[in-house]
């Protein structure tokens, strides 16, 4: 097998289509250096050596050595220079780099192969001691923070106290004898710290180097990362060595991150920073606040260091060609890494760049219009789940605000919270259910776990592209970084600004689309669904087949749903109804009667209240379909709690509260998920159903004869597991229509169907589709009969489940396809065996996930019904499903 992959002068031995096996880095430097573009030359060990390296107990294979030496001698073919020369030494850095980026979160390794020797000779042939031993002082530091383990605090206390000593405030004030005594307490610190001196040899070094980068794909922060973006661990992650370029080699040097296009708006500008006389990390660390890269970026910000544009000007036009270059080749928004070292540019990253939810869609349509990709591919572009991010409210433009500073506008969309100060802190407090904003002065990879869990970011450092910022823009939370004016003390839980405190639990507000932090909470407005999100809504519908509908069962949320392009409800739970202060009083009547003449009287008082929810409905929804659920929780769910309760249904009842309460207390039940609900009510008490009937049928002939268009109404009947059940139901359904149409000399179309929720419903599905007009499967109970796992139970151990791979996601969110999916797929076969015309949809949570959805088109159903929210998601994967 080989491992290693050389790339660089020229040629390369992999592709961009291997990322699985290199890695996206390595994939992507490989195919930068076929394409003619400038990558310093190197190798990228495999992903399946990670894999090996774990087997085998973290250990080497023998071949391995052969394959790296051979690419080390590459590097040294192409860049004239040895690894370990004392004249003039190869430099080499060794990065991690796995499938799929995990921003921040793996070790990387720079100026590896410096050493007491080497040092002189990088002193000489680059005729700067002063570079040299500062690049030195930073190799100990790095290798011995990322592959000795040591606590990195001391080296960075040594390097404040060098500068205190000699009263410099900037590390570039150390001259190279400064750095010269630093490197030898640097040495001292090691040896003491890890009781041998640094090693010397540079090939001691990089497999030093290498074992690091392997090992931290096991780390805390990197498993924490993989499990909140769903990174299976046994991917891997690959080692990329490439020979050192130098942005700190004086002011015709530079190092810079970019994007093709705003990765916040997705405007088609290039945007970027970058530092003069800088290495790698600094501008990513947010230590120094980068410059802009182009004229106009620094102007309309309003900041005086010169842009790239001004003072590289040649550069920077051999840079915008490659992103023009970059663009053509990958049809896709590139984030990339350059550096720039004594005035030659050298790349050294590129990827798809990640983008909020806004910037992608931008990215798309603007791609689409250009020429750039389809439609269809603009339409697989935007991952559906993300669209969440611009369905929720935007600061209202006219609230009024108390703007305590303004930083950077790094992740868009505005959150309230109270503020905390640490992620732990966050994390609990969002347990509590506490709306939380984390405030740091940059944060870090330790961070993650207090991001993720807090509604906002605020950092008082750091540019657009820090770790902040980039972390909260993939995970969709708001954030304002490098709000310069704030400073904050984390131990005193306190951050100060304009003359101002914030404590710890004060609210504030954040707007990421402006940079504003404010105090208290500010209003918000719904989002606007026109411009580029109504286009690609289109073209996602141009392709979809799977229709869309909604579950609600107000009118307001209809209306949600229908601006959302829900086209109908697939599920009107009627229950929700029924709770309802004006009439729970009667439900609860109707609930406690004694006998059928009593539940009948209630029923009259709830039978013209029904009639006006579902007419609203149909209003609303006119000229789509409506499915209207049939009355489905346990009865004991509406029974009165409270004395006063108990005295009001008893009076409106006529009956002593005593003899209420031992009526409820029957009512009793161990199971009530697997107890006397769905259509278990309707056939013991048909009545019941009977009315909820009536009421869609008077609704739908009122509204039909008030605007002229008849609703379609689909009456659903829960919880079946036989054909006779359904039977029995749908006569009593009929026999109502029949009733009302006659009493209005009107008729209406309509169908009656049912849930399939239960596994015997899914079995004797050909069965049940004799009487069945259609089938809507509500995969939440489905899933739990299924699984026979609690859907309200289920919080305390699924989580367990889905850490050890029992099952891949929560079976209650994404469906789990192998077991629930079969049956589905079953039913739906059944179904159509027998009725070849049979409307198939879904109606559970499941509706709108997209992974779900995938399922969905696979297995052939009508339509998805999802919350009104996630309707426009639906949409987008229903269409990428069809893809
Ligand atoms: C279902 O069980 O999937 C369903 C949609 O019904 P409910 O969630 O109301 O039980
Ligand atoms: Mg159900």
């Amino acid at each position: 097998v080989q491992y290693v992959y050389r790339f660089g002068g020229g040629t390369a031995e992999g592709k961009v289509d291997q990322k699985n096996l290199l890695g996206g880095k390595g994939a992507n430097l490989a195919e930068m250096a076929s394409i003619g573009l400038p990558v310093p030359p190197g190798f990228t060990i495999s992903t399946e050596m990670c894999t090996r390296y774990y087997e085998e107990g973290e250990r080497f294979p023998d071949s391995l050595r052969e394959e790296v030496a051979a690419g080390i001698a590459h590097i040294e073919q192409v860049t004239g220079k040895k690894f370990g020369d004392a004249a003039d030494p190869l430099l080499v850095s060794v990065r991690s780099g796995a499938r799929v980026s995990m921003p921040g979160m793996m070790d990387t390794v720079l100026n590896l192969g410096l050493n007491d020797r080497t040092v002189e000779g990088l002193a000489a042939a680059s005729g700067d001691a002063r570079f040299a031993w500062d690049s030195y002082r930073r190799f100990i530091q790095m290798y011995a923070d990322v592959v000795l383990e040591l606590d990195h605090g001391a080296f960075e206390e040594a390097l404040e106290i060098a500068k205190e000593d000699r009263g410099y405030t900037l590390d570039t004030e150390l001259s190279a004898d400064d750095l010269r005594a630093l490197v030898d307490e640097y040495k001292g610190l090691v040896e003491q710290q890890w009781g041998k001196p640094f090693p010397q040899d540079e090939h001691d070094q990089l497999w030093g180097a290498v074992g690091a980068v392997f090992g931290s794909w096991q780390s805390d922060r990197a498993k924490v990362y993989r499990r909140l973006n769903d990174i299976p661990a046994d991917w891997g992650t690959a080692v990329n060595v490439q020979a050192m370029v130098f942005g700190n080699m004086g002011d015709t040097s530079a190092t810079g991150v970019a994007f093709t296009r705003d990765p916040s708006k997705g405007d088609r500008a290039y945007y970027g920073e970058f530092l003069i006389n800088a290495q790698g990390e600094d501008v990513v660390a947010g230590i120094r606040t980068p410059q802009y890269l182009t004229r106009a970026a620094r102007e309309e910000a309003g900041a005086k260091p010169a842009s790239m544009e001004e003072a590289l000007p040649e550069v920077f036009t051999e840079l915008a060609g490659v992103f023009d270059r970059l663009e053509t080749h990958y049809r896709d928004m590139q984030d990339i890494e350059f550096t720039v070292q004594q005035g030659k540019l050298w790349m050294l990253q590129t990827r798809s760049g990640k983008r909020t939810a806004k910037a992608a869609l931008k990215i798309a349509v603007d791609m689409a219009n250009e020429g750039l990709i389809t439609r269809e591919e603009a339409v697989a572009r935007v991952d559906p789940q993300a669209l969440d991010q611009l369905l929720h409210p935007t600061l209202d433009p006219e609230a009024k605000r108390d703007v305590l500073t303004k930083g950077l506008p790094a992740s868009p969309g505005a959150a309230s919270g109270e503020a905390v100060f640490d992620a732990d802190t966050a994390e609990r407090h969002a347990a509590e259910g506490k709306s939380v904003i984390l405030i740091r002065t940059e944060t870090s990879p330790e961070d993650i776990h207090g991001m993720h869990a807090a509604k906002g970011i605020l950092t008082a450092r750091g540019g657009m592209t820090s770790h902040a910022a980039v972390v909260a823009r993939g995970m969709g939370r708001p954030c304002v970084s490098g709000a310069g004016s704030i400073s904050i003390d984390a131990k005193a839980k306190v951050m100060r600004v304009a003359g101002r405190e914030v404590k710890e639990g004060d609210t504030v507000t954040i707007d990421g689309s402006t940079g504003e932090v404010m105090a208290g909470a500010v209003a918000t407005i719904q989002p606007e669904l026109a411009g580029d999100f109504g286009t690609l809504m289109e073209w996602a519908d141009e392709v979809r087949r799977l229709k869309v509908r909604a579950n609600a069962e107000t009118p307001a949320d209809c209306q949600v749903a229908r601006d959302f392009g829900a086209e109908g409800v697939g599920l009107c739970r009627t229950e929700h109804m029924f709770f309802e202060a004006t009439r729970i009083t009667a439900v609860r009547q109707m609930i406690l009667a004694e006998d059928e003449t009593g539940r009948r009287a209630a029923l009259d008082r709830l039978l013209p209240e029904q009639r006006s929810d579902f007419a609203a409905i149909f209003e609303v929804m006119a000229g789509l379909p409506v499915t209207v659920r049939l009355l489905d929780p346990p009865l004991h769910e509406f029974l009165p709690h409270e004395e006063a309760e108990f005295a009001e249904v008893a009076s409106a009842a006529g009956i002593a509260v005593d003899q209420l309460k031992r009526r409820a207390a029957e009512l009793h039940e161990f199971n009530p998920m697997l107890g006397h609900r769905g259509c278990r009510l309707g056939v013991t008490y048909p009545e019941i159903y009977e009315m909820q009937a009536r009421a869609i049928f008077e609704a739908a002939v009122d509204v039909a004869e008030k605007s002229g268009e008849a609703p379609i109404p689909e009456v659903m009947i829960p919880l079946v597991a036989t054909k006779r059940e359904l039977d029995l139901m749908k006569a009593v359904v009929d026999q109502a229509a029949k009733g009302v149409f006659s009493e209005r000399g009107r008729e209406i179309d309509y169908l009656v169907g049912t849930m399939i929720e239960l596994p015997r419903a899914a079995l004797k599905a050909g069965e049940i589709a004799e009487t069945g007009e259609f089938f809507s499967f509500g995969t939440n109970d489905l899933t739990q009969t299924t699984l026979g796992v609690s859907r309200d139970d289920a919080a305390r151990f699924l989580g367990a489940y889905v850490e050890k791979g029992i099952y891949a996601k929560d079976p209650f969110v994404s469906l789990d396809v192998d077991g629930v999916g079969e049956l589905v797929r079953l039913a739906a076969e059944r179904g159509r065996a027998t009725r070849g015309d049979i409307k198939l949809g879904i109606c559970g949570e499941h509706g709108g996930d997209p992974a779900s959805i995938a399922f969905c088109e696979e297995v052939g159903l009508d339509y998805v019904s999802a919350s009104p929210y996630r309707v426009p998601i639906a949409r987008l994967a229903a269409a990428q499903a069809a893809l």
